[in-house]
């Protein structure tokens, strides 16, 4: 059997990073079996969906790179199918239509409500209060209407919602692939509203019947979902489908343990991106929120789709750790093909300074070394710093002091060994400086200071002779010649 999953988000807001983790173990799954991943954007709801959530969602997953096999579903567009389906169960006699008005349910609920509270009162006999907690617990129980066995309507006009005749028997059993088997009482299960009274399908008859059509075989979401699945299952039942697979996985959870919230850091999935994280750097860090294989903390997107499997998914929410997250980002900055990290890093450097020809050439040379100094694409920009800007006007205290008498009559020997020198490798410059050091029985700790101060003015910079050789000759001598006496 091939394996079909699919996503299925509410285009209600963003794409938050639980959602794209849903995302990703949907893709995972259906890529591992070389199966297929859909995307069925849920919008009946159409009061809180919106046009720009809904792009907000395909822009995310373009981000990462969950690219579905298959043009979206929309929800809404399958109304007319949903009703029709509504219609079979009630001719099979599994559904009938409930002529109960919303105002007659209201004024159970309410009088459920009433009973709980007067059975609280003091000075009741045991069994005046025990008769009236078990009133309340008869209306406030899951309802089941007394038209779930036929009966007349009220009036010939009289409207009605059509409901889910809910199973009879004792319990319910789940099978789920992370919360393992678990059995419900069918008491707790109501006759639920497939078709409300103005003919529009319910979430729950829209959900089953979408997933039956898509051919949908294996259900990955969030595990705030797993009480659906008892009501989703009898309208499997009545229709005669087949059910699929569940697996209900843990909400992520803050680095507290809290259901996460905006107190814990961003939640939409973009804006990561924006925060300079790379999509690769996400999609592992997501996966490992909840899901391990051996004890590998890093995976690429391959290296996933080759070993994922549902069994590996953890029972306890995963906890956002930012700090874990910019170490992953961290490893795919130095990972990925650098003229790519130039063409992510630009725009942050764009930010900050113009970028030259000149300054995207030096930026060619000195990535592959700087790569290695920055979590996020703005960290490595900010890096790049002394590439563009010489900091003369900012000097911090060292670099002052390290351009005192003894350091400017150095830095200016030196310019002149620099001006000299024929060739501008790293190695060539490195033999500038030993060359000079021994002959004026220097140390390095001695030439060096005055001649880092002058080129970075105490801005982050690796090694003297690799600087010298990004910055260029004419750059370098322009630099120390800004120190020295005119
Ligand atoms: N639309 C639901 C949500 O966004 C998901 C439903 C499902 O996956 O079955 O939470």
């Amino acid at each position: 059997m091939s394996i079909v999953t699919r996503f299925a988000p509410s285009p209600t807001g963003m794409l938050h990073i639980g959602g794209a983790r849903t995302a990703l173990f949907n893709y995972l799954l259906a890529k591992r079996h070389g199966g297929q991943f859909l995307l069925r954007i849920e919008d009946t709801d159409k009061q809180r969906s919106t046009q720009e959530a809904t792009q907000a969602i395909l822009d995310g997953m373009a981000w990462l790179g969950l690219t579905p096999d298959q043009a979206p579903t929309y929800q809404s567009e399958q109304a007319d199918r949903h009703a029709e389906c509504a219609l079979e169960m009630v001719e099979h006699g599994h559904a009938f239509r409930c002529y109960a008005t919303p105002e007659e349910l209201q004024a159970r609920r309410e009088e459920g409500e009433a009973k709980r509270t007067a059975a609280k009162e003091e000075g009741l006999s045991e069994a005046t209060r025990d008769a009236l907690l078990a009133e309340a617990k008869t209306l406030l129980a899951p309802y089941r209407s007394p038209w779930r066995d036929g009966g007349d309507p009220p009036r010939p006009d009289a409207p009605y919602t059509i409901r889910l005749r809910a199973p009879d028997e004792d319990t319910m059993t789940v099978k789920d692939h992370v919360q393992g088997e678990v059995t419900l009482q069918t008491r707790e299960i109501d006759d639920l509203i497939l078709l409300r009274a103005d003919g529009s399908p319910t979430y729950m008859l829209a959900v089953v019947v979408d997933d039956h059509d898509m051919g949908v075989t294996h259900v990955v979401r969030g595990d705030d979902h797993f009480r659906n699945t008892f009501r989703q299952l009898p309208i499997y039942w009545a229709m005669g489908w087949n059910v699929p697979e569940f697996a209900h996985v843990p909400m992520i959870h803050g680095s507290d343990g809290a259901k996460l919230s905006k107190r814990h850091g961003a939640l939409s999935t973009l804006a990561y991106r924006d925060m300079g994280y790379l999509p690769e750097a996400m999609n592992s860090y997501l996966m490992r929120l909840g899901w391990s294989h051996g004890d590998q903390e890093v995976f690429t997107m391959a290296e996933a789709t080759a070993v994922f499997d549902l069994s590996d998914i953890n029972k306890a929410p995963g906890r956002l750790d930012l700090e874990k997250l910019g170490d992953v980002n961290a490893h795919f900055i130095r990972m990925i093909d650098e003229s790519r990290l130039l063409d992510l890093v630009a725009p942050e450097i764009a930010k900050l300074t113009d970028v030259t020809n000149t300054l995207t050439e030096r930026l060619q040379q000195a990535l592959p070394t700087l790569k290695e100094r920055g979590q996020t694409l703005p960290e490595l920009a900010e890096s790049c710093r002394f590439l563009w800007d010489s900091n003369a006007d900012n000097l911090n205290k060292k670099a002052r002091k390290a351009l005192r008498e003894d350091g400017i009559k150095r830095l200016s020997e030196l310019r002149e060994a620099l001006d000299q020198s024929d060739s501008w490798t790293i190695e060539a410059l490195q033999d500038v400086l030993e060359a000079y050091c021994a002959a004026h029985t220097l140390t390095m700790g001695q030439v060096g200071p005055p001649l880092r101060a002058a080129l970075t003015g105490g801005l982050p910079a690796p090694d003297l002779a690799p600087v010298m050789h990004w910055l260029g000759r004419n750059e370098v001598l322009a630099r120390i010649g800004k120190h020295l006496p005119a």
